[in-house]
């Protein structure tokens, strides 16, 4: 690409006249940044028409992988590391002054996701692309982020995330694949000749303009496509009525309305936000994305062939938000192109796959069906027809047929159960890790499975390795390339070669190193943006993850607090030295888990200001957790905190890059935890706490008083008595208080609490013993290449979607 600085910097200079017409030492470092993207863009945007060339030459199925959200992060590392040119890029900037760091810092995280299934599309991509699977992701061009979060006296407030303000320069609008989605209208049936036609009018028209971000895979070879939908007014309605009258917002009110589409993320991945505008928000992105799909299947293979759509074209639905695409498809395929139902839903259900990434029913996403059909008449009849079809087959003479119609019915009690929709209408249902899929099989979807069978699988999930180790930890990267050459970042699976240095008295030193530097640079960030000063020596357990009851932060919190008491009580007692990190958002309107975030801090406010412990614990919750300050924060960690009830984390991926950075993994049976305990040993994890069927049992059968433990138990029972009089500078945690003592503690916190301060206690023991536990950490780096998300496409790719994927 480059060879050298110099050609580099040739090309720079010249990006930087024609962006800004004047030379480089007038240039803010802002624009500095902005240049460099842009050059990198135009290369990137030469091997995307390469990649695309081959891919028409070759006939290659594609893959659309179409997901509310897109969690992915800060890309001019990314692509530099990808590119391999960070080397050149960063001489040629120290040559000019500038530091490369300060550049990677103008760059905007686009906060397009909630957490782990948005990060989870991410990872994909950037897998995809490296495997030359042909495809591109669909999505939404949120104007707004996810909230930022900001911490008032230990409470989360949340700030708009206008990520757009300054532009952003990886995109790149595409007017001509623009293309027009409706909303609300009637529906009128013509019968004429015997034939039923539907003719559909009175609606409202949006405009759907997508912008193309680069996806730049490791090695240069292949440039795959993110795709985001903006929305617009078709035409610009202005009521200069209305604005002579001095109504300024009415004049606008048009544009307004239909821009809000793309305005904001809903706030919340788990259970269904009840609005309007969100569903249309799925169905805008949907439309839009299917739509283009079918133009541009048309052109290139012409209208009679859409027979052969599923060999050449896979829909995958990241879980049920895009769950429209099986309607849309059908609409298209009646409406448009005037083909049969029988035929139109034999194409349609041999397109679309499924992921499910929820075992907990209650969020499983259900629209009223009011609201449904006012706003999607079409494809609300449509949904009609699948469920009246889906009913019609049942077998009748089954005992307990009622109720398996029941439980897999699209329309029932007044709503559209949109996994069922996805069940019904995909030809792949596939689960997230080996538990949760048991689960969807034996319990969640269970009368599905029971019909179908063989549309059910799973695919434990992956993270990018290179983004996650690689770029978030260069020092662990070049000491592993080091030992056992760079092919692992091509394959994964070669970090099992680290485990040749189990006994290496001097790796393990070298190791150690490395993590000790990643707790200073950890230590320096909390410095500066908490003033709390923490020791790089101290043992880093770190929590990060979205706040919510089923993850637990409660039961993390218990021990700090359990850690302080037992202090308080005997200040001789021998403890490690421990700094407890948390951080995550809570949804806006989930008043536990905000509560949960104002524990948190309220104990670090009691344990950081009491001179009996400071030198034996610190407790930090880090505001605002994003993909940049994941990045900062998983390298640094000595203990990973994985303690969901289990059954409820589907699988989890924190997890996983905790566990390729050298962090010990503390947790319950649960998600993909079971997974990293087979790949690394009993040895080498702490795994505690009830079992996920022992977890439905007490559901199923009761048995369970977290009242009676909370007597039994005298630490129980301080923990719980301080939540209520006043020890935490005079709050009172009624929410945490009733949801453990009124509601007998649903996540069962109480339970699991003494067998996980037992584990942990023997986790610190372990820790206490420097070669034991370097030799720990080494056997998790070693165990992580499973985890890559290279691993998991190689499965989609080769079960499921059956597209080119070039192993390495
Ligand atoms: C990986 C990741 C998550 C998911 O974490 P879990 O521990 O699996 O819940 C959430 N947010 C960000 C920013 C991440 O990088």
């Amino acid at each position: 690409m480059f060879v050298g600085k110099e050609d580099f910097l040739l090309e720079f200079y010249a990006e930087v006249a024609e962006l800004f017409g004047k030379p480089l030492k007038f240039c803010s470092t802002y624009e500095i940044y902005e240049a460099l993207v842009r050059l990198i863009s135009g290369k990137a945007a030469i091997i995307s028409t390469e990649t695309r060339q081959r891919n028409v030459k070759n006939n290659e199925k594609e893959v659309f992988y179409f997901s509310m959200e897109f969690l992915i992060g800060r890309l001019l590392k990314n692509y530099l590391l990808n590119l391999d040119i960070e080397d050149i890029v960063r001489d040629a900037m120290t040559e000019l002054g500038h530091n490369m760091e300060a550049l990677y810092q103008c760059e905007r995280d686009p906060g397009l996701g909630n957490g782990g299934l948005g990060r989870l599309a991410a990872c994909f991509l950037d897998s995809m692309t490296f495997l030359s699977v042909p495809g591109m992701g669909m999505g939404i061009r949120y104007r707004f982020g996810l909230f930022k979060q900001r911490l008032v006296d230990g409470w989360q407030t949340e700030e708009p995330d206008a990520w757009l303000d300054n532009g952003y320069p990886w995109e790149t609008p595409k007017s001509d694949a623009a293309v027009t989605v409706k909303f609300g209208g009637v529906v009128d049936k013509n019968y004429t000749d015997g034939k039923m036609s539907f003719v559909y009018r009175d609606y409202d028209v949006v405009n759907a303009l997508p912008y193309d971000v680069p996806v730049v895979g490791y090695g240069g070879r292949t440039v795959n496509t993110l795709r985001l939908w903006r929305a617009l007014p078709l035409h610009e309605v202005f009521d200069l009525n209305a604005f002579n009258r001095g109504e300024y917002s009415a004049a606008v009110k048009h544009r307004n309305d239909i821009e809000a589409i793309s305005t904001v993320l809903y706030p919340d991945d788990s259970t269904p936000a009840g609005k309007e505008l969100r569903l249309k928000q799925e169905y805008f992105f949907v439309a839009a994305g299917v739509g283009s799909i079918l133009k541009s299947f048309k052109a290139r293979y012409g209208a009679d062939k859409l027979g052969a759509l599923p060999d050449r074209v896979c829909i995958h639905i990241n879980d049920t938000h895009p769950a429209l695409c099986a309607p849309e498809l059908m609409r298209l395929l009646l409406d448009e192109e005037h083909l049969e139902w029988d035929e139109a839903w034999s194409i349609t259900t041999r397109t679309i796959a499924y992921t499910n990434h929820t075992v907990m029913p209650e969020a499983l996403e259900r629209w009223p069906i009011d609201l449904f059909r006012q706003l999607l008449p079409r494809i609300y009849m449509i949904v009609e027809e699948i469920d009246r079809r889906f009913r019609e087959s049942a077998d009748r003479s089954k005992p307990n047929w009622h109720d398996a119609m029941k439980a897999t019915a699209i329309l029932w009690d007044g709503q559209v159960h949109m996994a069922n929709l996805s069940v019904i209408s995909c030809f792949s249902v596939n689960g997230v890790s080996d538990i949760h899929t048991e689960i969807l099989k034996n319990e969640t979807l269970r009368d599905f499975y029971a019909l179908m069978p063989q549309k059910f699988s799973n695919k434990t999930n992956g993270v990018s390795h290179r983004r996650f180790l690689h770029e978030s930890n260069p020092g662990l990267s070049a000491l592993i390339s080091e030992s056992i050459g760079r092919r692992w970042l091509e394959n994964a699976a070669e970090l099992s070669k680290l485990a040749a240095f189990k006994d290496d008295a001097a790796f393990l030193s070298r190791l150690g190193q490395v993590k000790r530097e990643n707790k200073a640079r950890l230590s320096d960030f909390i410095r500066r943006n908490t003033a709390i000063a923490v020791d790089p020596d101290s043992v880093f357990d770190i929590q990060v993850k979205r706040i919510h009851a089923y993850k637990r932060q409660l039961l993390f919190a218990f021990k700090i607090m359990n850690t302080y008491n037992a202090l308080k009580e005997n200040p001789k007692l021998d403890v490690k030295p421990h700094t407890f990190i948390a951080a995550g958002k809570a949804a806006q309107s989930y008043v536990f888990a905000k509560e949960t975030i104002k524990f948190i801090c309220a104990i670090a406010d009691v344990v950081n200001s009491d001179p009996d412990v400071c030198d034996k614990m610190k407790v930090v919750f880090i505001e605002n957790f994003n993909v940049s300050t994941a990045q900062l924060i998983y390298p640094a960690a000595d203990i990973s905190e994985q303690i969901s009830t289990a059954g409820k984390e589907a699988s989890g991926t924190g997890n996983m890059k905790f566990m390729m950075n050298g962090a010990v993994t503390l947790g319950t049976a649960d998600g993909a935890n079971i997974e990293l305990r087979d790949s690394v040993g009993d040895d080498n994890i702490f795994i505690f706490g009830l079992k996920a069927d022992e977890v439905l049992s007490y559901y199923k059968n009761g048995g369970y008083l977290s009242y009676d433990l909370v007597q039994e138990d005298s630490r129980l029972k301080l923990l719980t008595s301080q939540l209520r009089n006043g020890f935490y500078n005079g709050y009172e945690f009624n929410h945490i208080s009733d949801a453990l003592l009124r509601n007998n503690d649903e996540y069962f916190v109480f339970k699991d609490f003494d067998p996980y301060v037992k584990a942990w206690e023997e986790l610190v023991k372990a820790c206490g013993d420097a070669p034991r536990w370097a030799g720990i950490s080494l056997m998790n780096i070693a165990g992580a290449g499973r985890f890559s998300s290279d691993r998991a496409i190689t499965e989609y790719a080769n079960g499921i979607w059956h597209t080119r994927c070039d192993i390495c």
